[in-house]
């Protein structure tokens, strides 16, 4: 059996898409707004993390109690990314021994990886996704969202993110499977500076005194393409009217949950958004943005980029301290720190769910 067909045959050729909204749309639910707004999802890019080790410390930091190399972990509900066909050196699925690919498999079954951050730069054919797919519905794994990486080939942002996995023809074509096999939201390279989704437009709390000239230069560029947005300008149309999800579809016709990421650093949306920097953004002010707006955020970051940091394989203190001030505000019930797939789930549920259990964190 090749790895293609048996993938092809693992899936149901329903519309998952439409099957998943009605279930939620249909399920005897409550009303849960307070539980889930104002929420924050920190959704990080695996990129340049710079061993399994780290990686894995990195989440057990963040989602357990347990003692780490940074102080007691911070008890919040964080989830992960992770691809497949990455060059040697590269932490990713299949360069991992099995023992770290039981670890990511016990991750993705317990929630704490819940995005595929593309097949990775080396996937350049239909038969690589194939073979991740086949691999993860053998182990009953199921991630549920998409996010598009660098110019990945399987990438599906056409303008930004260079992609041709939803190009029907083309040898990287594989948004029919990916889509069968269960992916309900997909990112696509839209970054916003305007801290909160789904409510108006607003640039207050992004601007720094202490950087006046880079502060105007972010503020003008957002403006500029809410601006281009509302004239139907195709690349920043998305973003008109500040998401945090828009309905849309696929080049190949398939309808599909797109969202939008948030960086709201004075320095621009692809400014401190590493995990030795993420304290610049991970803020009080911030924090209180978000409070004020009750609204959701899906934070763009890259947890392993640590290189700039003191300690290249684990969070500098300012780091682990901006964390701690997060467990504060969602421990307290100030905000909600989720996963990028249950906020999403719950958006795409109209807030309305039953609430949420936290997640159990498998024993790594
Ligand atoms: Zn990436």
């Amino acid at each position: 059996m090749t790895p293609l067909a048996g993938c092809e045959k693992s899936f149901s050729k329903q519309s998952f898409l439409e099957d998943w909204n009605g279930s939620l749309k249909n399920s005897n639910s409550r009303l849960t707004a307070d539980v889930f707004t104002p929420s924050l999802a920190i959704c990080s890019d695996l990129d340049e993390t710079p061993d399994a080790a780290t990686y894995f410390e990195l989440i057990r930091f963040l989602n357990t109690t347990e003692e780490t190399t940074m102080g007691p972990g911070v008890g919040l509900e964080v989830g992960n990314t992770i691809y497949f066909d990455m060059a040697p050196g590269h932490f990713s699925y299949w360069n991992a021994s099995e023992a770290e690919r039981e670890k990511i498999r016990s991750l993705i079954r317990s929630g704490y990886i819940d995005c595929l951050h593309s097949y990775g730069d080396l996937a350049t054919a239909r038969a690589h996704a194939g073979r991740a797919l086949d691999e993860l519905v053998k182990h009953d794994c199921w991630i549920p969202v998409w996010v598009d990486h660098a110019v990945a080939p399987t990438n599906f942002g056409a303008d930004i993110m260079q992609g041709h996995g939803d190009e029907q023809g083309h040898p990287a074509y594989h948004a029919d499977l990916s889509m069968s096999y269960g992916i309900r939201h997909v990112w696509r390279g839209r970054v916003t500076s305007v801290i909160g989704q789904d409510r108006p437009f607003s640039l207050r709390s992004i601007g720094s005194a202490r950087h006046p000239l880079a502060s105007i230069g972010t503020l003008a560029k957002e403006a500029a393409k809410q601006i281009l947005a509302r004239r139907g300008h195709a690349k920043y149309m998305p973003q008109a009217g500040n998401p945090l999800v828009v309905e849309t579809s696929l080049r190949d016709g398939q309808p599909v949950r797109e969202l939008i990421r948030c960086n709201p650093s004075w320095g621009s949306v692809s400014c401190h958004d590493r995990g030795d920097e993420i304290h610049e953004v991970l803020t009080r002010r911030f924090l209180d943005r978000l409070v004020e707006r009750q609204a959701p955020c899906i934070l763009y970051t890259h947890f392993g980029k640590l290189g700039r940091g003191a300690t290249p394989h684990r969070f500098q203190p300012a780091v682990v301290k901006a964390f701690r001030l997060l467990a504060e505000y969602h421990h307290s019930g100030k905000l909600r720190a989720t996963t990028t797939a249950r906020l999403l789930d719950a958006h795409a549920a109209g807030w309305q769910t039953g609430p949420l259990e936290p997640l159990v964190f498998p024993d790594l």
